[in-house]
């Protein structure tokens, strides 16, 4: 199953570059800007990723690595290090998330530094490792709605095909950060904004149903139109959600790794397997790796390394990876044409698997 999976074309769409930060590299980060590497020590670092397992404490190790960044080569060298990772799991097309108020609006990082560093990456991952990553701009639920209104002001040069810095690299805008009790219908206004912040719109996505309730998948349906759900598997608790998802065929972008390791979701992984229970639903899932470097996840990681945790747990068998791979491009922004050629390599590849490989669930 490791090698079937780690072959499988795929496409990530939930992953947060700054969760894909490895203690080795913020370490080398902190000490190319000579920051205190006492507390960046890649050790000390790793240790104390093993140990959390709740989102508070995940949040605050997270906090501390991010802080390490300074300049645009610190951007550019994570985003590589992702790609590099992703390249070797099988992921062709990646939607990535970007959180750039984690680093900006404090006066040490401008918007600038941060993007540039990170197109920059994905430009030299496409022509040398054949991966074709995007960007999706995140708001942090627990700031502000002003806040998130001015990171939209800030990427507006990026966003307009006469600007000289435009990048079509820029896809989108989401929302992420501790959910309970920050309801995304705070954010209309700037989901409304994000909807024709450029001609052809920004697509819209948000965390939703991961430590929330059902209720706030509905709300962000209802009230920021989201196209795709981030997590999302609260939704099983409700059966009129799961029914507006199947009907709608709307996507989940499902984390079973990180869900496991913050017991955001304590239930998930005892008895019958949120995943298996959504694909026999009917639900669009796709299986991918939230935060790679803080899961256990290690120098594999990726929407790969998820899938094959779910299946060496015995609740996927390979015909259910195969059903979530092919999810992982119809559920992705790229076009109708990208997503039939993507699917027909999925195909293509599982025939050199046959008889392991039985058809899509
Ligand atoms: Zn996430």
């Amino acid at each position: 199953m490791p090698e079937f999976v780690a072959g499988l074309p795929k496409a990530e769409l939930h992953l947060h570059i700054e969760g894909s930060l490895t203690p080795a590299r913020a370490y080398a980060i902190a000490k190319r800007n000579g920051l205190d590497l006492d507390a960046f020590d890649p050790e000390k670092g790793a240790a104390a990723r093993r140990e959390f397992t709740s989102l508070v404490p995940f949040l605050i190790e997270y906090g501390k690595c991010s802080g390490v960044m300074r300049k645009e080569a610190d951007f550019y060298d994570m985003m590589y290090d992702y790609l590099e990772r992703a390249a070797e799991n099988g992921v062709v097309h990646a939607e990535i998330f970007f959180d750039p108020q984690t680093h900006c609006y404090t006066d040490i990082l401008e918007f600038k530094t941060v993007i540039t560093g990170l197109t920059k990456a994905l430009e030299e991952g496409r022509k040398t490792l054949g991966v074709d990553g995007k960007l999706i701009l995140c708001f942090l639920r627990d700031r502000s709605v002003e806040e998130a209104l001015q990171v939209l002001e800030d990427a507006r040069p990026y966003m307009e095909v006469k600007s000289p810095v435009y990048t079509p690299d820029l896809l989108g805008v989401g929302m992420d950060n501790a959910e309970l009790g920050f309801r995304p219908g705070r954010f209309k206004p700037a989901y409304d904004k994000a909807r024709h912040a450029r001609e052809a719109g920004l697509h819209c996505v948000a965390h939703a149903g991961e430590e929330g309730d059902a209720s706030y998948i509905t709300e962000a349906l209802d009230d920021l139109k989201i196209e795709r759900v981030d997590h999302g598997v609260r939704c099983l608790e409700d059966p009129a959600v799961v029914e507006r998802l199947v009907k709608a065929q709307t996507p989940l972008t499902v984390c079973p790794c990180s869900n496991h390791r913050l017991q955001v979701y304590p239930r998930f992984f005892c008895g019958e397997n949120a995943v298996r229970q959504l694909l026999s639903r009917g639900v669009k899932v796709t299986v991918n790796s939230d935060d790679p470097a803080y899961f256990f996840m290690g120098n594999v990681s990726a929407a790969g390394r998820a899938c094959d945790a779910s299946a060496y747990d015995g609740f996927l068998a390979s015909n259910y990876v195969r059903t979530l791979a092919l999810n992982s491009f119809d559920a992705s922004f790229i076009s109708e044409d990208d997503k039939k050629a993507h699917k027909a390599k999925v195909a293509e590849y599982c025939k050199g698997w046959r008889p392991a490989c039985p058809p899509a669930a």
